[in-house]
């Protein structure tokens, strides 16, 4: 039930947990803020029947917001074996008529004032442009990202991409980025209708009213100064980091946090892949091993191989038999590592005082929940722009340290996983990190208190909202 004098905004997430998550929190950071009263509705196109996972988040919204899942598409309007981003586009693109009609149902009964979508189900704007609404990018992603982005329709005129070990310079940055560690589908890429999409989208990013950026000031200060500045960029707000406060898990994934509550401060590696990640056969088998070889504790989210590396991306949780790793891995590992198939809550795991760093494949919710607790990182990138937050994290904010790959093989050998693992486990780089790390902690911790960046950033949004 919406009030009817109530400032309304509607939210359009992508498919995909890791978009809907901060979504969802920057929704509720909205609503909570300060006395001003505003209603959000989610309008989330949908590829299939909701997880469970999706329906605990929405099942937990506060009373001033809530949600409709719009009709699921058509999948045999989808192509077959299409990579996430394409598929997230389009499964929105063909959404549009639903949302077309909720909207307009929602604009005749409430004061609607404006749409807020992300980066891949930015063909909303259009619909926003048929009501007159206000049209805002939530960027799930990093300050840095969005600024490649921006520059990218430009950009894609002069540079090609075949050549992958050309840099280019992203405005705002200090480090010039390598063509192999863009945003996919970038590397390698020539002609495609994914390279074209992606640089269309990035096009319309320029359209909208505002840029909703989930990173904050000190994080990304170069990144985030050059989007200020930017004649070509809407106006930016930076108001992370937003992050999930509890995760959605089921029962029996909680058992890790029993477990580790038996180890010592800062003694366990934690392991994880994101919502969707995959590791060849052969780098499974080399991961297992140089966890086993390194003698440290562990706490390892493992998948089913696959040699897609998105293959689990969009499909959803499944637990599975453990039967892929190296024979007699669990027995030899039993005590010191813990394993636990295809999702942990990661939230809880990241802030528990025994957890002392974090192998991640740094997507950006990912990487902001490690800052938030301050842990290191080891960065092993998979997919999508997490090459790009890896050379970030290791670079530019030096609070990670990232495996070398084996040039024959292309893939991180076992040797070189121990090396990395004592090196932020034990040794002096690892302190030098930690003291890092703990610094943009406590900088996060300031920029969403009152008077921070990230917190004026936000009331200057919800003002303009209001005045409407
Ligand atoms: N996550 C989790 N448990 C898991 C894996 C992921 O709770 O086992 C959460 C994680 O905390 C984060 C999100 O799912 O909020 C993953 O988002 P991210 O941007 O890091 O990666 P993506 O899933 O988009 O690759």
């Amino acid at each position: 039930h919406i009030m009817e004098k109530n400032t309304c905004i509607v939210m359009v997430p992508c498919p995909g947990l890791s978009h809907l998550i901060p979504l969802v929190e920057f929704a509720k950071r909205l609503v909570q803020h300060d006395h001003h009263k505003l209603h959000v509705t989610f309008l989330i196109p949908s590829l299939g029947p909701p997880s469970s996972s999706m329906m605990a988040i929405l099942n937990d919204l506060p009373p001033d917001i809530d949600f409709t899942i719009l009709n699921q598409i058509n999948i045999e309007d989808l192509p077959q074996n299409i990579h996430p981003a394409p598929k997230m586009r389009l499964t929105v693109k063909l959404s549009i008529p639903f949302l077309h009609e909720a909207v307009s149902s929602l604009s005749s009964r409430t004061h609607l004032v404006a749409l807020v979508f992300d980066m891949f189900s930015v063909d909303a704007i259009d619909v926003a442009k048929q009501f007159n609404l206000l049209s805002y990018v939530f960027f799930a992603s990093g300050a840095t990202t969005l600024s490649f982005c921006l520059s990218l329709p430009k950009l894609h005129e002069s540079v090609s991409f075949t050549e992958v070990t050309k840099t280019v310079n992203v405005p705002g940055c200090v480090v010039p980025f390598q063509v192999k560690d863009l945003p996919d589908p970038l590397p390698c890429e020539s002609t495609s209708e994914n390279l074209i999409s992606y640089v269309d989208i990035c096009r319309i990013l320029s359209l909208v009213d505002g840029l909703i950026v989930n990173s904050f000031l000190d994080l990304e200060s170069g990144a985030i100064r050059a989007l200020q500045v930017n004649e070509n960029s809407p106006r930016v707000y930076p108001v992370g980091p937003i992050i999930q406060i509890k995760s959605a898990s089921n029962e029996n994934q909680w058992e890790c946090i029993e477990w580790l509550n038996k180890h010592p401060p800062k003694s366990v590696l934690y392991v994880s892949f994101g919502s969707g990640g995959t590791l060849s056969q052969d780098q499974l088998n080399e991961l297992a091993f140089g966890l086993e070889l390194s003698g440290h504790k562990f706490l390892w989210v493992v998948r089913a191989p696959n040699n897609s590396p998105s293959s689990a991306y969009l499909i959803g949780q499944k637990e599975d038999q453990l039967n892929y790793l190296p024979s007699g891995f669990l027995d030899r590992t039993k005590g010191r590592g813990l394993v636990v198939s295809s999702w942990a809550p990661q939230i809880e795991v990241l802030g528990h005082g025994s957890t002392g760093a974090f192998l991640s494949h740094c997507g950006w919710n990912s990487i902001l929940e490690s800052v938030v607790c301050g842990m290191p990182m080891i960065v092993w990138p998979l997919f999508a722009e997490q090459r790009m937050n890896a050379v970030t994290v290791t670079e530019v904010l030096k609070v990670a340290v990232k495996p070398k790959v084996d040039d024959e093989s292309g893939i991180i050998k076992r040797e070189e996983i121990v090396k990395v693992i004592k090196r932020i486990m034990e040794g002096d780089q690892g302190f030098e990190i930690r003291k890092r790390i703990k610094d943009l902690s406590d900088a996060a911790g300031a920029a969403l208190r009152e008077h921070g960046s990230s917190r004026r950033a936000l009331s200057s949004l919800v003002l303009k909202w209001q005045k409407i």
